[in-house]
């Protein structure tokens, strides 16, 4: 039986978070009544003349930066031609010879690189609604000229596993960055895939076969399978792979040819004459690198060098950038990284785990308040617990909260302890009778250390303190 190697490279597309669209002042927002976020520019009526818009140029180079790529000086726009009613003016603005960012790529967890060839930016197409037979197809343009990222890698994947983790990888660090929501249910990030298969040891790759506009990661996992078995069962069977775009059905598992795959060549790219090119000053991409925030690989060697966590709470922290923000906004405030991870796992986590918006109700200031006062045994568990939900529910002052209710023990520990020996040694036969009625005894010692302290300790830590020094 012969063995197969599989190549993969992937075009991952992501629309950009700006306010307005790519060449014009519409909004740039998900939804909307069709065609109501629209003009002369971005539905390409002849005539109209499109403006650069700086901030999708600046989220691109933030893009590039992420991935390590280098920043062309000079980037250019061209026409990409081409017919279909999604884009009414019959070419796209997109970018071949002079793309805002060059090479970079990313690191695997199993250390592999995968190679980006570029990032460009060009505009989204509009949407075809597909109705009723009697109704026919709509088109709404409202996603016409949004800006979008395309991420184009090397073929340098060789499993769908690899594919769905570079994926998960470009994702995250547009995410982390905040260059783009890639809600992959909106079509926020698509992605194009290409897959080809030969004999181990054969020198040249097959030939490939492009699936477009995936746009989910099982998806993506399961066209790559399902083409990968397709076009091994045609080598076996002794046919030849044919060039060609498969339409991946997501439903029906399966994928069918859509068309003979054009040449960059068929869309006759040309510079666009309406749009000059832009020049990228180096200062100007040195302070974008400035904004960048700690990316997710560099939180979470931070997180398990540094801090000391396990793996298991390290992906959890960077499973949501809330989670890891939050994290990092509390130890900012109290530094004990362990501590902290725990009540975020037992406590904040517990509460929004199914939530769809994953919004953390309670401050860095409040929970690291809580934590401390625990850890200082200024307050019970119980009590924390009780404060905690408190904080969850309303935007109160942790502390506050808990001095005027009498939760807080304004006693230092030290003093607290002092006390409670007293209270033990001024005391011999209830120590002798707490070990036949403890139940009994306790509130008497609880009282006399209430009496003792006027009435500032917290009764669950005496509880526990008195306990544990009689067991
Ligand atoms: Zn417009």
């Amino acid at each position: 039986m012969k063995d197969y190697e599989i190549t993969i490279g992937l075009e991952v597309h992501a629309e950009l978070k700006t306010n307005t669209k790519c060449f014009c002042s519409c909004k740039n927002e998900f939804g909307g009544e069709p065609n109501t976020h629209c003009c002369p520019i971005c539905v390409g009526m002849p005539g109209a003349l499109p403006v650069i818009n700086k901030r999708a140029v600046e989220l691109t180079i933030k893009a590039g930066l992420c991935m390590g790529c280098d920043i062309n000086d000079i980037a250019v726009f061209e026409r990409k031609n081409y017919f279909y009613p999604d884009l009414s003016k019959a070419y796209q603005i997109s970018q071949l010879v002079r793309p805002i960012c060059l090479h970079g790529g990313v690191k695997l967890d199993s250390g592999k690189f995968i190679r980006l060839n570029r990032i460009h930016l060009e505009e989204d197409a509009g949407k075809l609604v597909h109705k009723s037979e009697t109704v026919g197809t709509l088109i709404d343009y409202n996603r016409g000229g949004v800006p979008l990222i395309e991420m184009v890698s090397e073929p340098d994947m060789a499993s769908s596993d690899e594919a769905l983790e570079f994926l998960a990888k470009l994702r995250e660090n547009l995410i982390y960055a905040d260059i783009a929501e890639c809600k992959m249910q909106e079509g926020g990030m698509r992605c194009d895939v290409n897959v080809s298969i030969r004999e181990k040891g054969q020198k040249e790759f097959g030939t490939k076969v492009e699936m477009k506009n995936i746009n989910s990661f099982k998806a993506v996992e399961r066209a790559i399978n399902f083409e990968v078995e397709r076009q091994k069962d045609i080598l076996k069977s002794g046919g030849k792979v044919r060039q060609e775009t498969r339409r991946w059905d997501d439903v029906a598992g399966e994928s069918s040819s859509m068309r003979s795959k054009e040449d960059s060549k068929d869309y006759r790219y040309f510079p666009d004459p309406d749009i000059l090119a832009i020049e990228i000053p180096r200062e100007n991409v040195e302070k974008l690198r400035k904004e960048l925030p700690l990316l997710p690989a560099e939180r979470k060697e931070k997180y398990l060098g540094e801090y000391g966590l396990s793996q298991y709470d390290t992906n959890l922290l960077l499973s949501e950038k809330v989670y890891s923000d939050f994290f990092e906004a509390c130890v900012k405030l109290y530094n004990k990284p362990k501590s902290v991870v725990n009540w975020i796992q037992s406590q904040v986590l517990t509460l929004i785990k199914d939530e769809d918006e994953k919004e953390i109700k309670i401050s860095a200031k409040n929970l690291t308040e809580i934590i401390e006062m625990l850890e200082k045994k200024e307050i019970s568990q119980q009590d924390s617990r009780t404060l905690f939900a408190k904080c969850w529910e309303e935007n109160i002052d942790a502390k506050e909260y808990a001095k005027k209710t009498g939760m807080l023990s304004t006693l230092s520990e030290d003093e607290l302890e002092k006390i409670m020996d007293e209270v033990l040694s001024e005391n011999p036969k209830a120590c002798e009778d707490f070990k036949s009625t403890p139940d009994k005894v306790m509130p008497f010692f609880i009282g006399q250390v209430m009496k003792k302290t006027k009435g500032k300790a917290n009764s669950e830590v005496v509880r526990k303190y008195i306990t544990e020094k009689l067991k």
